[in-house]
């Protein structure tokens, strides 16, 4: 590559970076103002014209130009202030890039798969560049964030986490690839929008939809094997669990709001379990999930796994009846109607008598017509069809924990908070939803209405909050954790890469959330954060990619070996296969 060539390829452009030699060796000279900069001033320029945006998501597409123009300086840059900008590439930034695709779109990233298309895809895979994909984010569009249905627009997800798989986890740039399977979208106001980039088509579902999903992932082991990590990313709930379910075994593969969620979550939760006045025993938690989706259910399934791996608890079963939930329909409880497979198996039991006192009336239910999912269900009786909201659930159940997967902003409002603080020393409080707009509470929310006592989490970030707590007044500050997958997915995948692993199991997340929580240390727990800070992403994704390798060389599906004794994977071989860009 010489010339504007090099220059207009982001992969090699160093913009005014390159040396007088370089420019006469590679014939730059003339193409660039005659000073060279270094990576660094390079750094404070972009810095500066970010601080000159009038809105974040002007910053998030300066940030995606600069991608486009030098990846060395967009990596460097993002690195070194990942804090300060991964709102812009993530969430929240991210969810407005996403539901405005159409109109801001300039230059596609990864590869557009359509519903059309189907039969073709093998071919389209060799459309891609790059020879050695590992890790590839794949989305459908239909539940984008806590946005819904985005279709063709939800291109801007997988783009993103990718981004973050190279700054926070190390994978190299070229080994990722962004992938939309588009199969229409439901969302009539994008599909009468001009703009929209999309098929146009209400989404296909059935046997359509599933034969093109095996078609897809077909396609990626032939070409690059069934170590190449797929992550399945925002997906509606019908088809996450289903999907997972099909291909865990066969290929390797995860889907993120599902189980890279409950990983985060789980370790947020062992974080908190280090925090004086929490009990430390996972066990004698009570949770109460606010909403029973994708994110819901998956950290219910890990914590139980949990509990019984670390040999706190008997059963799965036993572990679960720890797990309560709420869905748009309200509590969820053995006998109630409505209830889908997955939410089965947290439908717990509450004596009819209580049932009877507790939220209203189910309309359009009535006590006869309610599902009886197994012979013995509440002794076959009539079990009342009551819709229990949340207040009446949290005085029921008096949870330890309370976590919002559920869309619904404020739905942890002053009321509920402070009977979460009446019933315990230090109540936990994960406010998990994205973006910032769909939060159950805001982390001043938490901190006020529970005198300072909550152990507060959640997904997109808050500033510190400073608040006058106690009878003298004392002012204190409290660093919020967030609780983002961001902890998880990149360490895992660069750990899959590290073990060329061919599948992702279970216990792999149990071994990140582990590996998130030994990091978080005193300092962080005083100023309430159960979770290590941002800044040190990178140090925390290679502990997780050494744990996921180690997970997978002690269950045989690992293809490489560590440098250690007998083939372990050690700290040393995770930084050393780290991502560090530089001229
Ligand atoms: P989902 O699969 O669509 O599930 C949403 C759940 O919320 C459903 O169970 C739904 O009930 C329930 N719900 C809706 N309205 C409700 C109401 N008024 N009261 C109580 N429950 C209600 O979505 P998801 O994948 O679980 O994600 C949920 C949220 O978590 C999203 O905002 C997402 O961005 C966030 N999330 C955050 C992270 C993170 O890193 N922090 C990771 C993953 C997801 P029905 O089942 O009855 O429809
Ligand atoms: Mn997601």
């Amino acid at each position: 590559l010489r010339g504007l060539d090099l220059l207009r390829n982001p992969r090699y452009n160093r913009g005014m970076a390159f040396t007088l030699q370089e420019r006469e060796e590679l014939g730059l000279q003339g193409l660039l103002p005659p000073r060279v900069l270094t990576i660094e001033t390079q750094k404070k320029r972009i810095m500066e014209s970010l601080g000159r945006c009038a809105t974040d998501l002007d910053r998030y597409l300066q940030l995606i130009w600069l991608l486009q123009r030098n990846e060395t300086l967009f990596f460097r840059l993002l690195i070194d202030h990942v804090t300060e900008l991964m709102p812009y590439v993530y969430t929240p930034t991210v969810g407005e890039a996403c539901q405005r695709f159409g109109h801001i779109f300039k230059t596609p990233r990864g590869l557009f798969i359509s519903f059309e298309d189907r039969g073709k895809i093998r071919k389209i895979l060799d459309n891609w560049p790059e020879k050695d994909v590992r890790v590839i984010v794949v989305t459908d569009g239909e539940r984008i964030l806590g946005l819904g249905d985005l279709g063709a627009s939800g291109a801007g997800i997988p783009v993103g986490k990718l981004l973050l798989y190279v700054a926070c986890g190390g994978v190299e740039p070229q080994r990722t690839l962004p992938v939309v399977l588009d199969v229409g979208t439901e969302n009539l106001e994008l599909l009468q929008d001009p703009l929209y980039p999309g098929l146009l088509r209400r989404r296909v579902r059935g046997a359509d939809y599933d034969a093109f999903v095996d078609e897809f992932v077909e396609a990626v082991q032939n070409k690059w094997g069934e170590n190449c990590l797929i992550q399945w990313e925002d997906f509606g709930n019908a088809n996450a669990f289903r999907i997972l379910e099909r291909w865990r075994g066969r290929h390797c593969s995860f889907n993120d709001d599902i189980q890279g969620t409950a990983a985060v979550a789980l370790a947020g939760l062992l974080g908190a379990l280090k925090m004086p006045g929490v009990k430390s025993n996972l066990s004698e938690h009570v949770f109460l999930f606010l909403g029973a989706g994708s994110a819901g259910i998956g950290i219910a399934d890990l914590i139980s796994l949990y509990m019984v791996k670390q040999g706190l608890v008997g059963t799965v079963e036993e572990a679960r009846k720890r797990c309560w939930f709420i869905d748009s329909k309200g509590l969820l409880y053995r006998g109630r109607a409505l209830v889908t497979k997955e939410k089965q198996r947290y439908a717990q039991d509450i004596a009819t008598e209580t049932l009877a006192t507790l939220g209203e009336a189910m309309e359009g239910v009535s006590d006869a017509t309610a599902s009886k999912p197994d012979a013995d269900a509440a002794a076959s009786q009539q079990v009342p069809q009551r819709r229990i909201g949340l207040a009446d659930a949290v005085r029921l159940l008096k949870p330890t924990a309370l976590i919002g997967v559920s869309t619904i902003p404020k739905a942890f409002d002053a009321d509920i908070l402070a009977q979460m603080a009446a019933n315990h020393e230090r109540p936990i409080v994960f406010a998990l939803s994205n973006p910032t707009s769909k939060s159950e509470c805001t982390a001043r929310e938490a901190y006020e209405f529970t005198g300072g006592r909550a152990v507060f989490a959640s997904g997109s970030p808050f500033d510190p909050v400073k608040i006058q707590t106690g009878g003298d007044a004392q002012e204190r500050c409290f660093v919020p954790g967030q609780a983002n997958n961001v902890y998880c997915f990149p360490g895992c995948g660069f750990g899959i890469h590290l073990a060329g692993a061919t599948r992702f199991t279970d216990e792999m997340f149990i071994e990140a959330a582990s590996a998130v929580a030994a990091l978080v240390d005193e300092s962080d727990l005083r100023q309430g954060c159960v979770f290590p800070p941002l800044s040190k992403i990178r140090d925390v994704s290679a502990h997780i990619a050494v744990a996921i390798a180690n997970e997978a060389a002690r269950t045989g599906v690992a293809t490489r070996r560590g440098s250690g004794s007998q083939g372990q994977f050690t700290p040393a071989d995770a930084y050393a296969l780290q991502y560090d860009p530089a001229y």
